[in-house]
């Protein structure tokens, strides 16, 4: 079964495994990270080193970044803008698209230009198709969800069964540099 507004631009394991320079050749320039069990496995308190080199990594190119979070904790989420240098968007409501959208003019980037990573098909994924954001999808950072994530997570299974894991399955895709 595929339905396009649920189908990411990119699957992979984690973050860990996307290469800043690939989003800088294709013209990103504004990446939105999602908090929960994509930055930072649920029940952690903080992002694990790598997630903290990719970001600088990502800003020594030139990357924007900005966290968007359905989380309420509005001190977990300032702790987590601190510790890898990224201003957050609260209370984004994905999969609406306001909080999406709040983060790129704060950045003054457009959404041809972004990308959305995240662990969830129904509130990052969906969410980037509504703000018209190609995301980059990768597997829940830890087997702890909420109560209402995990009744989901079959039906996501069921959603991305046959969606490959890696770049060489993008197209160029959104985002592609033009000269
Ligand atoms: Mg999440």
């Amino acid at each position: 079964m595929s339905v396009p507004a649920l189908t990411p631009w990119c699957r992979l394991h984690a973050l860990s495994e996307l290469d800043p320079a690939e989003l800088e050749a294709r013209g990103i320039r504004l990446v939105l990270l999602d908090r929960d069990n994509t930055c930072v496995p649920r029940g952690c308190k903080d992002p694990a080193p790598d997630v903290i080199a990719w970001c600088a990594r990502a800003r020594e190119l030139g990357l924007r970044l900005a966290l968007v979070s359905n989380n309420w904790s509005v001190s977990a989420l300032a702790r987590t803008s601190e510790a890898l240098s990224a201003p957050v968007v609260t209370f984004a409501l994905k999969p609406l698209p306001f909080g999406l959208k709040r983060a790129m003019e704060a950045a003054g980037v457009p959404a041809e230009q972004t990308v959305l990573v995240g662990d969830q098909l129904l509130t990052d994924v969906l969410g980037g198709s509504f703000a018209g954001i190609p995301v980059i999808l990768v597997d829940p950072q830890s087997q702890k969800d909420l109560i209402h994530t995990r009744l989901l997570r079959p039906v996501e299974a069921r959603l991305l069964a046959g969606v490959p894991y890696g770049w060489e399955h993008v197209g160029e895709g959104p985002g592609r540099k033009t000269s």
